[in-house]
């Protein structure tokens, strides 16, 4: 290998953005420097002929790309178009396999006869090193299998060279040699032998790995899992294997038992996807079921656990299952809880598929709702901490989520069952439930948090409340109004003040989930002024910039006065506003100001800031979270974007989306926004203009520790 040069170096592929400077999409290059604004300056490698000579240097912005060790940076230069390497990167399991693939790996290649099975012979350094700041690329040379003789013996010519993307599946050993049999220790040393890691490199799966290696004996390995993992299989039960190359398939169990010629208990399943070598339900000359070709495997049941896409793998940490073999495991163990995802890692963590919380049975108003309280914001952090020693049971399971979402991207849909069952009523577990009720539950028993808001209606003393509802007459607003406009209204016309400051407030539309909705868009306010709904604070007349000391519901929407904004005016401007004839009828009424305030001093503004939206369509919900402070740093989440599988043996694919055109459509003037057309606007836009639930805003000054969480 090459010299150890590593240490700081950080090298990265272009995932976006138009060719600028010679950095295109998939180009790959080495970080020189980081700037202030967050953008890499680097070398650029060809990686064509002249191989990993770097080019120029240029300039890119580190959202555009994605991090690559050198390891990865050498294996995507080799492969060619550039393009090709994107969509290598995009299926993730496939390119972290390959990423640990060393000496005597099974794999299955791209070949001119179609696709090949072979065995990893060597890693090929490629391409010359004239000075330090070259690259090697990285391809693989690999002694093909021959089916019918299972291993074919040395084959004299020259091996061929592969890059990583020729490869279009690395192998379970389970279905070695490729006619599918699985060879236990005392027959099966051959092709045991062939699929054993003679040079492991190291990485992160490699701790149960090395448990199997260290017991050889099938008897052991049995013995080790079998009070644990396979006694609840079923036939339909959904299981995931792992190979000795720690590579995971998933399927469904269709058939228990014990085959000819084999002493124990088996399972037969049925692949999600194909993978070579395997069968249609058939092992040796027997059909144990029927399913497409290349998707029948037949394993030891001990081989099998549960799909830890349904179930959290940290649930099983004192066994030895197979689930905590996953690249993730590192993590499974600790204790200690994660932090909110920081802004610079929330892209390349969560945005892809299978990401986020993994929807299930009319949970979305659930996962879209944790989604949006707990994936990034830092004040919603403040607000919930609580000592761990005072915890229960149910807030240990949302700690579990929160964790596990933070930490992996992605929750499996078991873990968020787990935390249904457990919130006190059947119908959370069953049923589709407003958010707002879920908030309020979450708040108030799970993570016994004081109310939110306390609120002063009139001038009695105040209530507490976790969200705040917009009440109002469609009259009192225009065709298409901002959030802004919604909350000064709907207070100013029910009387309602807020007694202080709140860290976090939650908005909730005019509209009845999914049955109606008064306004057909809404255009978001991405900062909430609430200076002058705060009771007893200093506000300042609308007219003259004086301390005001009234405020005049009928003057909200009087056009000459622009409509929609709160009017409050000192006492001399309260006389000449209502002199007009228009506005004689008026009733402004004395506001409470507090005594110790001068007249002189400008009035501090006070503010909080979007941080996500709930949205419902056709019953049901998703989210958008903005995840830093960046304008352009906002995702989209579906907990249900995709499923696989139809009937009940099926799941959903919980998605995350960037959205940075949500950024540029909210950067707009407020003019531009209230002329804006949603039917043009993208996807996305719209879909936020048009569905809005509920706006969550958070007060970013929120102190470290607040004084008021005592347990209720
Ligand atoms: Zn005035
Ligand atoms: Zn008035």
């Amino acid at each position: 290998m090459e010299p150890k040069t590593v240490g700081k170096e950080k090298f990265f592929i272009v995932i976006r953005g138009k060719a600028r400077k010679g950095f295109c999409r998939g180009c790959v290059g080495r970080v020189e420097a980081e700037t202030q604004g967050g953008e890499l300056m680097g070398l650029l490698y060809s990686g064509c002929s002249n191989a990993g000579s770097p080019k120029t240097g240029g300039i890119v912005r580190r959202e555009d790309t994605y991090p690559l060790t050198r390891h990865q940076a050498q294996l995507l230069l080799f492969v060619s178009p550039a393009s090709k390497r994107l969509e290598l990167l995009c299926n993730p399991q496939l390119f972290s396999a390959i990423c640990e693939l060393s000496q005597d790996d099974l794999v299955v290649v791209k070949h001119k006869k179609g696709h090949l099975p072979g065995l990893v012979k060597n890693m090929m350094l490629i391409g010359r090193k004239e000075n330090k700041d070259d690259l090697h690329m990285l391809g693989f040379e690999v002694e093909f299998v021959d089916i019918d003789d299972n291993l074919s013996s040395k084959k004299p010519a020259p091996l061929p060279l592969f890059s990583a993307a020729d490869i279009v599946q690395v192998v379970p050993s389970y279905s070695v040699p490729l006619g599918l049999h699985w060879k236990d220790s005392q027959c099966g040393s051959l092709n045991r032998k062939a699929v054993t890691r003679i040079n492991s490199m190291p990485n992160v799966g490699s701790r149960a790995r090395q448990v199997r290696e260290n017991h050889t004996e099938q008897s052991v390995i049995q013995s080790q899992s079998s009070s644990t993992s396979h006694a609840s299989f079923e036939v339909g039960s959904m299981v995931e294997v792992v190979s000795n190359t720690g590579i995971t398939v998933y399927g469904v169990v269709r058939w228990l038992g014990v085959p000819g010629g084999k002493t124990d208990e088996w399972a037969g399943i049925e692949l999600d996807y194909d993978v070579n070598g395997c069968s249609d339900g058939k092992y040796g000359s027997q059909r144990y079921f029927t399913c497409k070709g290349n998707r029948g495997l037949f394993v030891p049941v001990t081989k099998c656990s549960p799909d830890s896409r349904f179930f959290c793998s940290s649930t099983g940490s004192e066994t030895h299952q197979p689930t905590e073999a996953g690249p993730v495991s590192p993590f499974e163990d600790s204790d200690k809880d994660t932090p909110p995802i920081p802004e610079s890692e929330a892209s390349s963590l969560l945005v892809g598929k299978m990401k986020g919380i993994q929807g299930h049975f009319n949970s979305c108003y659930l996962d879209a709702t944790l989604f949006s309280l707990f994936s990034s914001s830092v004040t919603l952090e403040h607000i919930c901490q609580k000592p761990a020693d005072t915890e229960k049971p149910i807030t240990c399971s949302l700690r579990k989520i929160v964790n596990c979402l933070r930490r992996r991207g992605f929750v499996p849909a078991q873990s968020v069952m787990n935390f249904r069952e457990q919130l006190g009523c059947d119908t959370f577990r069953t049923e589709e439930k407003d958010p707002e009720e879920f908030i309020t539950l979450l708040f108030q028993k799970v993570l016994c948090v004081e109310p939110l808001l306390k609120l002063r209606s009139g001038q009695e003393t105040s209530q507490g409340a976790y969200t705040f509802q917009i009440f109002l007459e469609k009259e009192q607003m225009g065709q298409m109004p901002t959030v802004q406009q919604l909350l000064d209204t709907s207070c100013l016309s029910s009387d309602l003040k807020f007694e202080e400051m709140p860290s976090c407030l939650m908005v909730q539309m005019p509209r009845f989930g999914n049955k109606y909705k008064m306004f057909s868009h809404i255009i978001p306010s991405t900062e909430l002024d609430i200076t002058d709904l705060l009771y007893n604070s200093p506000r300042e007349c609308f007219v003259c910039g004086h301390l005001a000391e009234y405020e005049c519901l009928q003057c909200l929407t009087d056009r000459k006065l622009q409509p929609g904004r709160i009017k409050q005016y000192c006492t001399v401007c309260n006389t000449q506003v209502h002199t007009h004839s228009s506005r004689q009828g008026h009733s402004p009424k004395p506001l409470a100001v507090p005594a110790e305030v001068s007249s002189d001093n400008p009035v501090p503004r006070h503010t909080m800031q979007l941080f996500a939206v709930l949205c419902i369509q056709t019953s049901h919900y998703v989210s958008f979270v903005k995840y830093g402070l960046n304008p352009h740093s906002w995702l989209f989440f579906d907990s249900m974007a995709d499923r696989c599988g139809g009937d009940q043996r099926g799941y959903n694919i919980p998605e995350i989306r960037a959205c940075p055109e949500l950024g540029d459509f909210l950067s707009q003037p407020e003019e531009e926004l209230a002329r804006a057309n949603p039917s043009q606007a993208p996807e996305l836009v719209r879909r936020l203009l048009c569905d809005s639930y509920m706006f969550l805003y958070q007060n970013p000054a929120t102190p470290l520790s607040k004084p008021n969480h005592q347990e209720s």
